[in-house]
């Protein structure tokens, strides 16, 4: 007979914030490849357009289950009745200690392969930004501590930053175009980091979660053609829309002091800003542990969309908003929706 070995792509996978930013690369990158994909959704009404979203990801196969994750009885039902194989969790930063209660129900059923926190930033245990910051971060780490006691088995993603422009006050920023009038360079914008496309973290991630060379480590994602410093980002940028943009600094000082205002999220950002192009916090260590892997050498034949294609993405946005790449002709009412408040300001 043509007895099946069941293809790598059996497992069931439970995503939990599918409605969210990064949940939404993920779900996408699950869908994509024909997996059996279960999103948790909070019951409750959705907004329109996260409404949409779910429609969208149902008609491409997803399957919906109504509940939170800080409900162990209800988990524990739903990682039994559904068969999980795989829970991948992309809770926002005011949602992680939920992940206690999740843990908790998934060392209980003993049947998931697979766990991912939600991570997918940096690595939580060196990274150490300032507050606002260190407290997500301590968060983070805790999660990570109760998965190590419980035995179950894991995968930290440290996909580093999200390919787009670093606003030091937008949690989001992959939504906004890069600047058209001003660059903010931050110190002396010398200091490299790495800035990955969203689809390539659900793609790369979602080869990991199958592999067992991942298992039990933190996954570092460090392409070479996407390590940047802020000073390249802006030279990118003026090369891809044809025209020079002023530059203004912002100091570590400056970015101490929107930290130290704890208005959250805004602060949140400014320290992983901080951290990031002061402090380097995504290349000052060596990923060359026995739990540390680089996600590149796993695929050496998958590659990553290079950064100037990304960007070349955000052009027609420009254009949405009347600005006239090549010009310096920039409509005034539309100009805040892109420029950050001066710092010295804030
Ligand atoms: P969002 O706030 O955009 O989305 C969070 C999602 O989690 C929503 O779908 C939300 O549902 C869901 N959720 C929250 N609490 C619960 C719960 N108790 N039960 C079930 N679902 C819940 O989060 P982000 O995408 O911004 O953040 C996800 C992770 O990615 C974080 O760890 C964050 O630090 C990281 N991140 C990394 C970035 C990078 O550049 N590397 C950029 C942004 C985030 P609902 O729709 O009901 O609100």
């Amino acid at each position: 007979s043509t007895a099946a070995t069941p293809p790598a792509t059996a497992g069931r996978i439970l995503i939990i914030g599918a409605t969210g930013f990064m949940g939404q690369f993920m779900t996408k990158a699950s869908l994509g490849l024909g997996r059996s994909t279960y999103l948790l959704l909070r019951p409750g009404s959705l907004t329109p357009s996260k409404a949409a979203i779910v429609k969208s990801f149902q008609d491409r196969g997803a399957k919906v289950i109504h509940g939170v994750i800080n409900d162990k009885e209800l988990m524990v039902k739903i990682l039994k009745d559904y068969e999980i194989d795989v829970v991948i969790s992309l809770v926002g930063g005011g949602n992680l200690m939920d992940q206690r209660t999740l843990v908790d129900a998934i060392k209980s059923v003993k049947t998931v392969k697979r766990f991912l926190p939600s991570e997918f930033g940096h690595d939580t245990d060196r990274a150490n930004p300032v507050e606002p910051g260190l407290t997500m971060y301590k968060e983070k780490r805790l999660i990570r501590r109760l998965i190590e006691e419980s035995g179950i088995p894991y995968t930290y993603i440290c996909c580093n930053s999200i390919a787009s422009w670093p606003y030091h006050d937008n949690c989001h920023p992959s939504k906004v175009p890069p600047p058209v009038d001003q660059f903010l360079i931050y110190g002396d914008g010398t200091v490299k980091a790495y800035f990955v496309d969203g689809n390539d973290i659900g793609k790369f991630t979602m080869k990991a979660i199958d592999d067992i060379r991942t298992r039990n480590k933190n996954v570092h994602f460090r392409p070479p053609s996407n390590c940047y410093s802020i000073n390249e980002l802006a030279s990118l940028w003026e090369k891809i829309i044809g025209r020079k943009i002023p530059r203004a600094t912002v100091s570590a000082e400056d970015l101490l002091a929107a930290a130290a205002e704890n208005c959250i999220p805004r602060s949140i950002v400014a320290a992983f800003t901080h951290d990031i192009f002061i402090n380097g916090c995504q290349i000052n260590f060596s990923i060359e542990g026995p739990n540390d892997i680089e996600i590149g050498t796993l695929y050496p034949d998958e590659k990553f969309r290079c950064l100037e294609e990304c960007f070349k993405d955000f052009v027609p946005m420009t254009h949405d908003m009347n600005v006239h790449v090549g010009t310096t002709e920039i409509n005034n009412n539309r100009k805040s929706l892109v420029e950050v408040a001066p710092i010295t300001a804030m």
